[in-house]
């Protein structure tokens, strides 16, 4: 599937492709671009490529001659920290960052397309490449590094096919979809190679704008939007306005969230107001591409606690539970983290059994997920490791002692991080705040973070973590 992305790319022919602010982009025209960049791609070198940058046409065009290039991608959303950026170039042996903005990172190159297509265009020299991963995503590690889940042409193949094929988006062929996520986070996977192999045109919301409310809402309305990916942080703001409705917004037909619990009382208030859509609830990791399970909510389902996240029998991988684990078995499911010392997320070690952390169980055909067996969050649609705020909060001169913990609403849906430390030089949180964000990303750096005299232990000896969370 993913070897025809050219051909696919050209048979779109004058159909919008992509759009987002005043830029655009037909299919036509993407496939031109991305045929002369993918072949000065593969002058430049074989190494992975890091495309550093918020959501943008070029951003698009560079991901896509990546996958034709055989040069695997890693998204980096500007809000990486160098720190994090140099930790994954010294990983992954990255010798390009493909990238409007200017970014100064020693012995690796920053190029934008054009400055590469005008330095390889006249060169003749071809290099050997016959890498097997199409994309890696860094997401949040427990020992404070960013981890890299390497997904392979395979998984992704398996991904298009499966998603593309279902039963539930028989009619979501030539529609507008709504791409809220950045491409650095794995739901942006959904938006993309979902709508290039339905033929659909993709209108992107950059970053700046998804804060800015009235510019989502007129993005869903001047351009039409007939699907929405998107996590159910973002469908919660966009509640906000009552407006927002069937009757104003009737060219909505989908909305798809997947990526954190999406709630009943959400639903209910969608369903109040968009009577006739249909809701998709999808479920899964990174680990095993973008996601593996989906259904369509029916009114029966919003008497239970949970909803379901999927049924068994139409998923990507086989689902199991093991010891009330979400365990993914199938062609979907990726080899292993790039740092080979990272936990083993295996059963008996066998690379296609990947255990997710997730605690879930089976009924009826219907998969649900009941939050994490570990001190794995999802804090307003991101993933975030407890351990990772915590190992680099130690990094930071004066601290001595920290433990992060997170307050949560009904269901398991996370109200606020907050940080405790202890110190041992006089500094201050303001302080600590700002060396912490220049370790980690803006998102995972907790809102409040209180010195104190010292951590309390529990009879296991360890950091009593839920008195901190009741105080
Ligand atoms: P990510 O790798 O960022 O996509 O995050 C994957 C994790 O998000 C999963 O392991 C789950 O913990 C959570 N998750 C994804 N989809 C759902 C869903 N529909 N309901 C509940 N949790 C979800």
């Amino acid at each position: 599937m993913i070897d025809n992305l050219l051909n696919i790319l050209k048979k779109g022919n004058n159909n919008l492709f992509y759009k987002i602010d005043e830029e655009m982009i037909t299919y036509k025209e993407c496939y031109e671009r991305v045929l002369k960049l993918s072949n000065n791609l593969k002058k430049q070198g074989s190494s992975p490529i890091i495309i550093y940058g918020d959501k943008s046409v070029d951003t698009v065009i560079s991901i896509l001659s990546c996958i034709v290039a055989h040069r695997c991608y890693i998204p980096l959303y500007t809000c990486t920290p160098l720190y994090r950026i140099e930790d994954i170039i010294n990983e992954t042996g990255v010798t390009l960052i493909l990238s409007d903005n200017e970014i100064i990172i020693n012995n690796t190159e920053c190029l934008s397309i054009e400055e590469l297509n005008t330095r390889y265009d006249n060169i003749n020299k071809y290099y050997e490449n016959n890498n097997k991963y199409a994309y890696t995503i860094f997401t949040s590690g427990s020992t404070g590094k960013s981890k890299g889940v390497p997904i392979s042409y395979k998984n992704l193949n398996n991904f298009i096919n499966w998603i593309t094929n279902l039963e539930e988006f028989k009619d979501c062929s030539n529609i507008n979809v709504l791409s809220q996520a950045s491409f650095s986070f794995d739901l942006s996977v959904m938006d993309l190679y979902f709508s290039i192999y339905k033929n659909n045109s993709i209108i992107g919301i950059s970053s700046d704008d998804k804060s800015n409310l009235s510019k989502v809402y007129s993005a869903i309305k001047d351009n039409e939007i007939n699907f929405l990916i998107m996590t159910p942080t973002f469908i919660k703001m966009l509640l906000i306005d009552n407006d927002f409705n069937e009757e104003n917004y009737s060219s909505i037909k989908y909305m798809f969230f997947c990526g954190e619990l999406l709630e009943v009382s959400t639903v209910k208030k969608i369903k109040e107001r968009f009577k006739n859509i249909k809701i998709i609830n999808a479920y899964g990791p990174t680990e095993a591409t973008c996601c593996v399970s989906l259904l369509q909510i029916e009114d029966s389902m919003l008497s239970k606690e949970y909803l379901p996240v999927g049924k068994i029998n139409t998923s990507a991988v086989d689902i199991l539970i093991k010891d009330n684990e979400i365990v993914l078995k199938g062609d979907s499911v990726f080899d292993g983290y790039l740092d080979i010392n990272s936990d083993n997320c295996y059963i008996e070690n066998n690379k296609n059994t990947y255990k997710t952390g997730d605690i879930g169980i089976i009924e009826d055909n219907y998969l649900y997920c009941k939050g994490r067996l570990d001190n794995q969050i999802k804090y307003m649609g991101y993933r975030i490791e407890l351990g990772d705020i915590e190992n680099n909060l130690l990094k930071i001169d004066g601290i001595k002692e920290a433990v992060v913990i997170c307050k949560y609403k009904d269901n398991n849906i996370v109200k606020l991080i907050k940080g405790y430390v202890t110190i041992n030089k006089n500094i201050d949180t303001n302080y600590i705040k700002k060396e912490l964000s220049k370790l980690i990303p803006s998102y995972m750096v907790p809102k409040t973070i209180e010195i104190i005299d010292s951590i309390p232990i529990n009879n296991n000896g360890k950091y009593d973590r839920k008195s901190l969370s009741d105080l």
